[in-house]
Formats: structure tokens, sequence, C-alpha cells
């Protein structure tokens, strides 16, 4: 089996505090993997490290067959900025950019990356607000542009930390349904801990203790 992400024994302290103790993991291209566990368990530490915003203690952790901690400042910059889509529970959309201009914020903002932009719109069903501002949409509606931005510059890897952690029930649902629709054609991890996406869930894991339980 090739897999797309391969952790093998990572280990993570902060001080004296350890929080990962020895995580192995494979995630095979196209799953859309879901990463449980209660508040504090290590799963922002965990998608941090494989989104290269931070540095195991010890470790291997691939993503396509490249070892993050033997890339240079330059290479962990590439990576962060083309390999990986990042979510965040709080959306972070630039409030002076209208939806359109946000959506392509990962790709450089030129005529053609704008009409691609505006093909993922359309896949995030917000084609019709593309000229707003993020304070005129509902956070549902704004996690959607920030699963387009993530989206447009077609990143090997989407992962997104409690993407829907600051939603009601009914933009959650919205926001989960995306998910699953855009499963097939991308690579995802989700950190929550609402164990409602086990249903969309091709592969989940729970982290408890600074291990890591499979549970589908
Ligand atoms: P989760 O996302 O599951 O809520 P986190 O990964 O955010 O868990 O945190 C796991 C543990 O690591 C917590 O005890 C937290 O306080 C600690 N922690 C996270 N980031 C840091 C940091 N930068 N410095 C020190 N401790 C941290
Ligand atoms: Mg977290």
């Amino acid at each position: 089996m090739t897999s797309l992400v391969h952790l093998s024994e990572v280990h993570k302290a902060y001080d004296k505090t350890t929080v990962l103790k020895g995580i192995n993991l494979s995630i095979k291209k196209g799953d859309l993997v879901v990463l449980l566990g209660p508040s504090g368990s290590g799963k922002t530490t965990l998608l941090n490290l494989i989104a290269g915003i931070d540095k195991a203690n010890s470790g291997q952790i691939q993503i396509l067959g490249a070892e993050i901690s033997e890339m240079n400042d330059l290479e962990l910059t590439d990576y962060r900025k083309d390999t990986v889509g990042y979510i965040f529970q709080f959306y972070n959309l630039l409030p002076n950019l209208t939806v359109l201009e946000n959506a392509a914020l990962g790709l450089e903002l030129k005529g053609e990356s704008l009409d691609y932009a505006k093909v993922i719109l359309e896949k995030v069903g917000l084609e019709d607000k593309a000229q707003r501002f993020p304070a005129q949409l509902s956070g549902g509606e704004q996690q959607r542009v920030a699963i387009a931005r993530a989206m447009a510059k077609s990143p090997a890897l989407i992962v997104a930390d409690e993407p829907t952690g600051n939603l009601d029930k009914n933009n959650s649902i919205a926001v989960r349904e995306l998910f699953k629709s855009i499963a097939n054609d991308s690579t995802i991890i989700i950190a929550t801990h609402d164990s409602d996406y086990l249903d969309i869930a091709d592969k989940a894991y729970e982290l408890n203790e600074g291990i890591l339980e499979t549970i589908k």
C-alpha cells in the first residue's frame, strides 16, 4: 500500500508535558480521516506536525515520500504553501478581501487563477456571494469560503482543525456535507471532538493519553 502520509513513532513534548507518545499512522491518498479526542488530547499538535507548522521531538513524518524533519526552511515554506491546505476553527479569512479574493488567496492572484477560484466557489455553493465580504456571511458560509481557499490550490493534503467547532447545528451539517462531497477528490484529515464525523470518515482514530487508537 502506498500511503500519502506516513508517521512512525512520533513523539512530541512541550517542556515537561508529553503530548504524543509514539504515533504511528498511515493515510492513503483519497481517504477522509477523522481524528477524535477530548480537548487537550493533542489533536491540534498532531495536525500541526503533519502540516509542517511545528516540529516533532523524534520519529518520522513523511508526505509523498518526503521526510518533513529533513526539509530546510525554504522547503518547509513551500511545503506549507503548496502541499497542505489548512482549515481553522475560526476560518481566518481576510476581512478586507471579497469571498472570491479570499478563495483565490492560495493561488497567486492571476487572471486564470481567479477563474479557477470561481469554479471552486461553485463547488462550495457560494458563487452568488463571490463579491461579498466575510462579515456579510454566516459562520457556516465563511467556513465554506475557507474550505474553498484550501481547495483552490489543489493541495495534496487538506487538514481541518475543529472546522465546525464554532458553528450551530445546521451550519455544521452543511460543512460536514461539503467535506463529504469533496472527499473523493482530496485527502483530508479532520480533527474534531464531534463524533458525528464518524459517518463520513473512511478511517477514524481516537487520541487519548498520547496514544492513537483505531476506531474505524
Ligand atoms: P487538542 O487540540 O486536542 O485540544 P492540543 O494539541 O491543542 O490539544 O494540546 C495538547 C496539549 O499540549 C495541551 O495540554 C496543551 O496545553 C499543550 N500545548 C499545545 N501547544 C502548546 C505549546 N505551544 N506550548 C506548550 N504547551 C502546548
Ligand atoms: Mg485543538
